[in-house]
This record gives structure tokens, C-alpha cells and sequence, in this order.
């Protein structure tokens, strides 16, 4: 007779009892606010929050002194550009310039070469990230190719673990097609996530269309492509009850469909990039292509209405958009570049100066933490294919440890040749923001000390 389990209890692949890494002398930022503490862990976990811990013989002690301990951040929108564009960006490099960034995981984008739209390339790139800097999530397409035309196997990618799926780089455009996904995706338990723009609103335009595209003759895109998408998928939301998350959500229309959507008990998220949280289409009126962004740059009022969205819960992450493209892609007339821009090396300290005159630091590592990994299903450790540790904290005792060390008070210098991207399109080249990103430590291991990434 075999003896019957009560239950199981997951173990390590060797016992850890040892302190590998003390913290010492930062604030820990935790759901309800700040604690005075060291942190010690133990190989990939948290195994004490003390006021004082001595460092055992061996141990690697880092300074935390009038740092911010919290929550390794998560990134919901990362475009790593392998496979494909590897001249832009590979999975090595975009884990590395998250890592120095202060994320412990990325969910990358699934507009690939080929797309994310099958299990075999989802499984190459999971390979891929594995011994990265930071985990690699990957979300899939939702339709083939991401053309638009028919569905993706979404059960086959959800089966592999992928929780998130996108066209994103374009919208579904098709609502029935949409609806069709969004009754799979409910089935599955998954997420789909929209790039809301109406293909034939935008009808190719360049930039947001406004006094600025009408003083510089480029070609607009108005507010109105994004938020007539918003609001048919609210609608397909209220009719098929499956959640939707909108990726980088850029005008006050938008955001005000969401805050109704989620006062009606929808279940809806979305997430802004740092670039709608601080840069307005004036940027574009040296007509240099960095400033290129899908959805574009908005008016100063569409800023305004995108931090509110963030400070009153509306909006329930930010994500970077994080979009390499190499220099001779972007060493075109403003019209014909591609657009996007970097975003992983510089969106804490844009968030930590856009955000904390009204938010604490709670809520700002919320933002950046435990509501996305939340999002991405990131929260719980996944035993599938996909599998990936615990992100989004709470830091304590038995919990992962993937922890972003920030330091308020020191300045993050852009300097875009030092960046750990393959790619230089920061519009931030030369700016300095407040705070910086001291430490980064994935599973345990510190992979960015003093802000230098240590493989
Ligand atoms: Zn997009």
C-alpha cells in the first residue's frame, strides 16, 4: 500500500539554506508602503526581512543605502526583434537592457520574422531567452502571420503556456474575427491584447494628426483610429464576457472609455508607454524619425489624461513599447521610418519623475510590478514549457527573488551609444531623468550591480 500524500511541496533542484546575497540598508517597498530592512536570499528565494542581517562568509553583500527595494519589474510590451531583425535587437540584447532597466521579466511581442504565430517559433524564443539577463514570456499572434485573416492555434500556444496574444504593430481589424478570437481566448483562459488602430482612419498617416501635422504637411492619424477600436472591442467585450487588454493606450478618449468599461465591471485592462506619459507630437517639429511612434505622440492634453488614467487606476501598467530598429531603418524621411523607439533602459526613471509627485512609491512599483505580471500571469511560478519564476512580489519570506534596486536620488543620463540595446533609437538621447536603477536580481543572482550588467 502506498502512503497518501496530504500534499506536495515543490522542490528545488538543490537545497539552498545558505545566505548567497544580503541587501543591505535599502527601503522595501511593499503593497501598503516602506519598510526600513536588509534582505537576505537564499539561491532563488527571500528568506528574511530583518533590520539588521549579517552577511555569512561568501555571501555577496550589495548596498541598498537610501535605495528603493521592490518587486522586479515585468514589462508587458517588449519587441525583442528575434527571429528576423536581429540587426535590431536580439533576445541576448533586449534581456540585457531590461535587465539594467530593473525588469526581471519581458513578455516579448509576437511580430516576429516569422510571427509568434505557431508553437514551434514561441518555443524557439522561450529557448532563446533562457540564460538571459531576464525572463523571457513570449505572447503569440492572434491571427496567422499576423494578417488578419484567420485565427492562430491559440489552444496550441495556450497549452505551451503562453498567456498574452497580439497582432500587435496592427489591430484586428475584422470584429467578427475579433470575436470570434475573444470566444477562444475565454475558453483557453487567456488574454488578448489589442493595438487599437482603425487601419483605414489612420489611413497611413505619419504622426498625430493636429496643428503640428498641419504646420509640418505629414500625414495624421486621429485620436478617432484609436479610440473607435477601443470602443467596438469594449462592446465585443460586453458580448462575449472574455477580458481584453489594450496595449498602449495615447488619448484622453481612450482613456476615458476604459474608466467607464471598468465602472461597468468589465473586464478590461490596458497600459500606457513612458513616451504618452511625457513627449506630445511638438517633438516631431524637427521632423526627426526617433520621434516616429505607433500610436503617435499625442497633445499636451492627451499626456494629461494618460498620467490621470494612471494615477486614478484606469490605466493598470506601464509598458514600454520598447521598439529597436536599427540606424540605417531610421536614417529616412520622417514619413517612410518605421516607428517605435527604446524604452527599456529609461521608462523607470521617466514613470519615478512623471509619476511620484502624486503617486508613493507603492503604487509606482505596482504600476511597473505586480500589476503587470499580474496581467501576464506572471505572478505564480508556471511549470510548463513556458516556465518561469514568481514575479510582482510581495517581497517576504518564501518569496522569488527578482528584485529591481532603484535609487531616487541619483540621475539617469541617457547616453544612447551606451545603451545595451543593438539599436540607438532613444528620443531621449542627451536628457537626464531622476533616479536610476542600481540593482537588478534575477532568481537570486545579481545580474546588474551599480548599474552594470554582470555577464
Ligand atoms: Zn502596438
Amino acid at each position: 500500500m502506498t502512503e497518501a500524500r496530504v500534499f506536495e511541496v515543490p522542490v528545488p533542484d538543490f537545497p539552498v539554506t545558505e545566505v548567497t546575497v544580503v541587501i543591505r540598508g535599502g527601503s522595501v517597498v511593499g503593497p501598503a508602503g516602506l519598510r526600513r530592512a536588509d534582505v537576505a536570499l537564499a539561491g532563488p528565494v527571500v528568506v528574511a526581512l530583518e533590520e539588521t542581517i549579517d552577511a555569512p562568509a561568501g555571501a555577496v553583500v550589495l548596498d541598498a543605502r537610501g535605495c528603493l527595494v521592490g518587486p522586479g519589474l515585468v514589462d508587458l510590451h517588449t519587441h525583442l526583434r528575434q527571429p528576423g531583425r536581429e540587426e535590431a535587437e536580439t533576445v541576448e540584447s533586449g534581456a540585457r537592457a531590461a535587465a539594467l532597466g530593473g525588469y526581471t521579466a519581458v513578455v516579448a511581442m509576437p511580430n516576429t520574422e516569422p510571427a509568434i504565430d505557431s508553437a514551434g517559433v514561441a518555443r524557439d524564443v522561450l529557448a532563446l531567452g533562457r540564460g538571459a539577463l531576464a525572463e523571457v514570456a513570449v505572447s503569440g499572434a492572434i491571427t496567422l502571420g499576423r494578417a488578419g485573416k484567420a485565427l492562430a492555434p491559440l489552444g496550441e500556444l495556450a497549452a505551451l503556456g503562453v498567456q498574452i496574444f497580439t497582432d500587435d504593430g496592427a489591430g484586428v481589424q475584422d470584429g467578427a474575427l475579433m470575436r470570434r478570437a475573444l470566444d477562444y481566448a475565454k475558453g483557453f483562459g487567456v488574454t488578448l491584447a489589442q493595438h487599437c488602430e482603425d487601419d483605414c482612419l489612420a489611413g497611413g498617416g505619419a504622426m498625430h494628426e493636429g496643428c503640428w501635422s498641419s504646420r509640418l504637411g505629414l500625414p495624421g492619424i486621429p485620436a478617432a483610429a484609436e479610440e473607435s477600436m477601443v470602443a467596438r472591442d469594449i462592446q465585443l467585450v460586453r458580448l462575449t464576457g472574455a477580458p481584453v487588454h489594450f496595449l498602449h493606450l495615447s488619448t484622453g478618449g481612450s482613456v476615458e472609455l476604459v474608466r467607464q468599461a471598468k465602472r461597468e465591471g468589465l473586464p478590461v485592462t490596458a497600459e500606457a508607454a513612458p513616451h504618452h506619459m511625457l513627449l506630445t507630437h511638438a517633438e516631431v517639429a524637427g521632423y526627426d524619425p526617433v520621434f516616429k511612434v505607433n500610436p503617435p505622440l499625442r497633445t499636451e492634453s492627451d499626456v494629461t489624461a494618460v498620467i490621470e488614467g494612471l494615477c486614478d487606476g484606469t490605466i493598470d501598467a506601464v509598458a514600454t513599447d520598447h521598439a529597436p530598429h536599427a540606424p540605417e531603418s531610421k536614417d529616412v524621411p520622417f514619413d517612410l521610418a518605421p516607428p517605435g523607439m527604446l524604452g527599456l533602459q529609461t521608462a523607470l526613471p521617466i514613470a519615478w519623475q512623471v509619476l511620484s509627485p502624486t503617486l508613493g512609491p507603492p503604487r509606482i512599483f505596482a504600476l511597473m510590478s505586480a500589476a503587470p505580471a499580474a496581467i501576464a500571469r506572471l505572478r505564480r511560478t508556471d511549470p510548463r514549457p513556458a516556465g518561469h519564476s514568481a514575479h510582482g512580489g510581495p517581497l517576504e519570506a518564501g518569496a522569488a527573488a527578482n528584485i529591481c534596486v532603484f535609487d531616487p536620488s541619483a540621475t539617469t543620463v541617457v547616453d544612447p551609444s551606451r545603451l545595451a540595446s543593438r539599436s540607438r533609437n532613444t528620443p531621449y538621447a542627451g536628457r537626464s531623468f531622476t533616479g536610476a536603477v542600481r540593482h537588478t536580481i534575477l532568481r537570486g543572482e545579481p545580474v546588474v550591480i551599480d548599474a552594470v550588467a554582470q555577464r
